[in-house]
């Protein structure tokens, strides 16, 4: 949990600013290093490399599109490990695809679309990085004088403003138009790049139709950091027309792609535990807790991200029990999230949650803006592991919580995970089956497992309302994993 700096400088990578002169395609020494630097910080954020058949596929495919970049042999294309829909490009030609947009992607085309827009990143925007650097230099330094700790200032929200750095559209044009042109010259079809930001759109739009209202993910990050603003659409479909290629002329592989995706994960990884609404549950570690309503949850690798009403942040993590028991987790925690803050502490509650040993600590910390409640919340699970809750509110804002209230319901909601509710949670993977003469969208996606089967169904196989699946062809479906 000490990701910050790698957090946010890639999140400040991911969003690109300024003006982009057209250069030669070159990585240089200096962003080279600075990629292979950021490297094992992003993955370690994002989910980490999914290991698998997949990967490669995406790294050979990624290299045939650098290559007609100018960039043969000198990018690094990663498959990431998260159902987060998104691809991100860092300096050093260090590109990153996400196993959420690999599922959604319908040809191996497409796919090159997406690595050749990234690419366009690369080229259009490689001298952006100084500026990028100072900017976090400056932000951060104003952070960290707020609270004087660096996990504070990020629980806090400090760091939610680099989530709001996005590519301008003139930006995600010109990288359309590059992307588009590394495809043609990669021999794919160039209708795919237009075809793709449609998929992409048609997520945007299933994920704001299927995801609940406390659900924090409605819109996918992709669209955050790449708005589909405009005419995207439109304008690479013209941009395809202009090549005087007809629709299809140069081929799409999408018999390619739909073999290669066929048995990856997807969804929520068990290893890192399932958000289902407002819900955590992690069948691993055999732990579950439930937020109150309005509050959300983000899953990330090292921990799970709580948002609440009135501006209220926190987090749920866990660790190695230290010498002694819970009440040294607790402090020890609470001693390195404070770090240099003054503060003082309001009170220390031991006692039993669910038949577990707890220790509530709560804080007042001085900040520029006020005083900052903070709640450290601590679970003894047994068998040498401890699992806790930060919570905090913004300064000057919130009262003292206490177990009476939204927090106390969240810290009273932790509890063992039983052996029913873990068999439960089962990972699921993407399945490429036949279309049979008698298939139709209603009998494909009722083979589905999830509860939106039917609009996932159409979303993953790119059809309209009311389009059939083409017979002879094959789709995409959904499945629990263990079943054959
Ligand atoms: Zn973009």
């Amino acid at each position: 949990m000490r990701g910050l700096r790698a957090l946010a400088s890639a999140l400040l990578l991911a969003g690109c600013g300024g003006t982009a002169a057209e250069r030669p395609a070159q990585v240089s020494e200096e962003d080279r290093a600075f990629g292979a630097e950021q490297h094992p910080r992003l993955l370690a954020e994002f989910g980490g490399a999914y290991d698998a058949p997949q990967a490669r596929y995406v790294a050979a495919v990624g290299e045939r599109i650098a290559a007609a970049a100018g960039l043969s042999g000198e990018c690094v294309f990663t498959l990431v490990n998260s159902d987060v829909v998104n691809a991100f490009a860092v300096p050093g030609c260090y590109i990153y695809l996400t196993r959420g947009m690999f599922a959604i992607v319908g040809s191996e085309a497409e796919l090159a679309s997406v690595l050749g827009h990234e690419l366009g990143h690369i080229v259009g925007a490689h001298s952006q990085r100084q500026q990028r650097r100072s900017l976090f230099r400056r932000l951060g330094v104003i952070a960290m004088s707020l609270t004087g700790s660096e996990r504070l200032t990020r629980l806090a929200g400090q760091a939610a403003q680099y989530f709001t750095l996005r590519y301008s559209r003139d930006q995600e044009y010109k990288s359309d138009d590059l992307g588009l042109r590394y495809l043609r010259a990669a021999g794919y079809d160039p209708y795919a790049e237009g075809e793709m930001l449609a998929r992409l759109a048609a997520n945007e739009r299933f994920t704001a139709e299927t995801a609940g209202r406390d659900e924090a993910r409605s819109i996918p990050e992709w669209a955050r950091s790449h708005p589909l603003t405009g005419n995207r659409v439109e304008r690479a479909l013209e941009a395809a027309r202009a090549t005087g290629l007809a629709d299809d002329a140069l081929p799409e592989n999408e018999g390619a792609y739909l073999r290669e995706v066929d048995g990856l994960l997807y969804g929520d990884d068990p290893a890192q535990g399932f958000v289902l609404g407002r819900r955590f549950a992690h069948p691993v570690m055999g732990v579950t807790f439930e937020a109150p309503a309005g509050w959300t949850l983000t899953n990330s690798p090292r921990a799970v991200l709580l948002s609440g009403p009135g501006g209220a942040r926190g987090e749920f993590g866990g660790g190695p029990m230290p010498a002694g028991d819970i009440a040294a987790y607790a402090e020890g925690l609470a001693e390195a999230l404070v770090g240099q803050a003054a503060g003082d502490v309001a009170g220390v509650e031991r006692g039993l949650v669910n038949g577990l040993e707890s220790v509530v600590v709560r804080m007042r910390i001085q900040a520029e803006g006020g005083v900052v409640p903070l709640t450290v919340a601590a679970y003894d699970a047994g068998g040498g592991q401890a699992y806790h809750f930060v919570l905090l509110s913004p300064p000057g804002r919130g009262t003292m919580p206490t177990t009476s209230g939204a927090d106390g319901a969240l810290i009273g909601s932790f509890r063992p995970l039983t052996r029913e509710e873990a068999m439960r949670l089962r990972p699921r993977m993407v399945r490429t089956v036949p279309v049979g003469p008698g298939d139709g969208a209603a009998s494909l996606s009722a083979r589905m497992a999830d509860p939106n089967g039917r609009a996932l169904f159409a979303m993953l196989n790119g059809l309209k309302a009311g389009e059939r699946p083409r017979p002879g062809g094959r789709v995409k479906l959904v499945v629990d994993a263990a079943a054959r």
